[in-house]
């Protein structure tokens, strides 16, 4: 469990986070999300012991991060928003400078071969990351955040700068490796529709504070603040809203694809 209290950061004078207090549940995927500025990789950023808080505290499985950083960085896997990629390096010579720098205590060569099936870049192993797509490189970040088997992982902005295919691959791709064990995950994001698919809960920040902590379909009923602050509902949200106006009884509060049909279905055969 990641418990945030009363985390708070200036730089200088400007107040970034102001004394946010969260926690985030073992095995959860919770989606982070907020409008540019909000404070959320502020926030990330001092829950992975990478820059200091002004006040507040972070515990993961009531570890104390920023009493000693070294041992909370081994819980958490991240992905900062822009990856320190040694992009002259091949995939795999970039993998096992970071398990060193890491000091993973695990079989090297056998863990690298595992995070490289698990992120599905064993054939680009001996590539020159620089040489790589944007979807494919945001792999390489994924595996490294992978690298000792990390309880928790952070992911800021994954999708930022993919093509839609780009983005549902890298998405379902952290889907996947959620299913695969009980991994505690942070998904970052300023797009609602990604965070949708994903999310068992979201909090949603704005100006340095936390605005809503919920269940999508909680946070995303307030769909018309959400837009003033810059943040555009699910597509999906709208077309609900649309279609009760216009008399078809549905559910407005669904927030994927799948839901919306079902609602949809049931809808047309209770008019029928
Ligand atoms: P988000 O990730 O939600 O877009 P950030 O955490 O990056 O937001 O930024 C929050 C606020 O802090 C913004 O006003 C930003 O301009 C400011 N900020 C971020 N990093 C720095 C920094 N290194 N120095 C000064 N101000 C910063
Ligand atoms: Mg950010």
């Amino acid at each position: 469990m990641v418990e945030v209290k009363n985390l708070t950061k200036f730089y200088g004078s400007i107040k970034a986070v102001d004394d946010i207090s969260f926690t985030v549940e073992t095995g959860e995927v919770l989606g982070f999300l907020g409008p540019n500025g909000a404070g959320k990789s502020t926030t990330m950023n001092m829950i992975t012991g990478y820059l200091s808080s002004t006040s507040g505290t972070v515990t993961i499985d009531g570890c104390e991060i920023l009493d000693d950083p070294i041992h909370a960085k081994s819980k958490i896997g991240y992905l900062p928003e822009i990856p320190p990629l040694y992009i002259d390096m091949t995939v795999k010579k970039y993998l096992e400078f970071m398990f060193d720098l890491k000091k993973v205590k695990l079989p090297k060569k056998e863990h690298i071969d595992e995070v490289m099936r698990l992120t599905k870049i064993t054939e680009q192993a001996d590539r020159i990351i620089k040489h790589l797509s944007k979807g494919y490189r945001q792999r390489v970040g994924l595996a490294q955040a992978l690298l000792g088997n990390p309880p928790v992982i952070i992911l800021d902005e994954p999708t930022a700068g993919l093509d839609p295919k780009g983005r549902d691959d890298i998405l379902d791709q952290i889907a996947y490796l959620h299913k695969q064990s009980d991994m505690t995950v942070i998904l970052v994001s300023h797009s609602m529709e990604d965070i949708a698919r994903y999310a068992d809960r979201i909090i949603v920040m704005n100006k340095g504070s936390v605005m809503y902590n919920g269940a999508p379909k909680e946070v995303f009923a307030h769909y018309q603040e959400l837009e003033k602050i810059g943040l555009a509902a699910p597509q999906v949200t709208y077309i609900m809203h649309d279609l009760k106006e216009k008399g078809l009884p549905v559910k407005v509060n669904v927030t994927t694809v799948e839901e919306a049909a079902d609602e949809i279905m049931q809808a047309l055969e209770k008019k029928i």
